[in-house]
Formats: C-alpha cells, structure tokens, sequence
C-alpha cells in the first residue's frame, strides 16, 4: 500500500520534472512521516527514500533512536529556542528558522556539539496571519546578520503554501519564493550557498517542482491521512 503509494508519487514527480525540463535528481523528496510508526518508516525506506520529515523535536529524536539505517531526518515544524539544544546534532536539515534568535540559539548549541547545522529560512509568501516564517522583505535583512554565524550554514527558503483545493491557485506563491531565492543566489553573499528551496506539499508538489522546488515534503500522499488523536 505504502509502497504502491510512493511508486505514485514518483510517477508525478517526473511528469512534472518532464513539464518542466528538469532532472530527476534536481528535486529531493522529503517522506513527511510525522505521526506514522516506526514500521511505515521501515517500509519506505526499503525503497531507498533517506530523506524524512518531522515536525515536532520529540518525535524525530525517538525515531532518530530507534531507526538504526542512515536515514537524513529533516526538521520541518515550527523549533521553540528551548527545543534546540536536543535537535543540532541530529537533524540533516533545519527547514523552519524565522528569527533571529533562533539562528542565535541554533548557532549556539551547534557550536556546543562541535557541528554545522544547514538552515533554511521559513517565509510566509502567502502573507497568511496563521502562519509562522519571515515576510518577504525580512528575508535579507535577517541574512545579513546571521551569515557569519559559523556554526549554521544558510542553504535556502522554505515555505508552507495555504491550504488550497485547487494546486494553482499556489502557483503564484511558489513563482514569488523562487524569484526571491534567485534574487539572493545572485548577490552571491559570503557565507550563503542557497542551493535549496523546500515547497510543495501532497495538494501541490507537482505545481512546485514546475516552479523550481528543489525539495518536495509529501506526508499523506505517501503514508494515508494522519490520526493526530493517537
Ligand atoms: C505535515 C507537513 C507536510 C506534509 O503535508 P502533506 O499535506 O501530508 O503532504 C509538509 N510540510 C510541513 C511543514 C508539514 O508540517
């Protein structure tokens, strides 16, 4: 079932990589697992998907634990300061920073562990009030004060795009966070690599690979519906 699932899942993805004459492997695909038990993880990663999404500190330092494959486990849910210090050594990728503290603190603790912490930034491109992440015109500023913190790297954008029936209607969203990912690749700024953009969720990843999502984060459309009650 998962299995059949992923082969899905798959199949859409390289329509869209075809659409939009892209490769393959230009795009990661990140297996949300948040919810899900150890087994469905298991299964997954026989089909050799490495890259796991989590959302909550707790959750992906038990699985961390207890999966003994190598495995990238991706931090994707919103990271209160005082959660930081369990999660710098453990998590792949940081995909949810959105202030300043936070890279401060993340900068911190890295250091603690003698490790570099690859961070994105969250943005809020849609301008919905429910949602964590940067504004658009926050983004730089931000990055010029923490690029020289040297125990996080700064390798892209993330954004969580509103929750649509129809996957268009994102579109524009995904146009707008990719011009503003070029826009700070070009200037080239010391210390900052964005060689990553982290959009696209189950109602929209085909529409996100086409706009230039470099990762992909699929929880349902690979494990089913979630049941948050259990
Ligand atoms: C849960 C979650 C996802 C996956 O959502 P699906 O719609 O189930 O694919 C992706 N990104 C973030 C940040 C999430 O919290």
């Amino acid at each position: 079932m998962l299995k059949e699932n992923l082969r899905e899942v798959e199949k859409n993805i390289q329509e869209a990589c075809d659409r939009a004459k892209r490769a393959r492997e230009e795009v990661t695909l990140i297996a949300v697992s948040k919810t899900k038990p150890l087994e469905d993880i298991e299964e997954i990663l026989e089909e050799d998907v490495i890259d796991f999404g989590e959302n909550k500190v707790q959750e992906l330092c038990d699985k961390y634990e207890k999966i003994s494959r190598p495995v990238n486990w991706h931090l994707i849910g919103h990271l209160q300061t005082n959660k930081v210090k369990y999660i710098v050594d453990k998590a792949a990728l940081i995909h949810s920073v959105d202030s300043y503290k936070l890279a401060e603190q993340i900068n911190k603790e890295a250091k603690k562990k003698n490790v570099v912490v690859p961070i994105l930034l969250q943005v809020n491109i849609a301008k919905e009030d429910t949602k964590f992440g940067l504004e658009r015109e926050e983004v730089l500023p931000l990055i010029e004060k923490i690029k020289d913190m040297d125990a996080i790297q700064i390798r892209g954008l993330m954004t969580i795009a509103p929750f649509v029936e129809n996957p268009e209607e994102n579109r524009v969203h995904f146009k707008n966070l990719y011009q503003l990912y070029i826009d700070i690749r070009e200037k080239s700024i010391n210390n900052v690599i964005m060689d990553t953009l982290s959009m696209g969720m189950t109602g929209d990843y085909q529409v996100a690979i086409e706009e230039g999502a470099t990762m992909i984060r699929v929880g349902t459309g690979i494990f089913g519906e979630r049941n948050y009650k259990i």
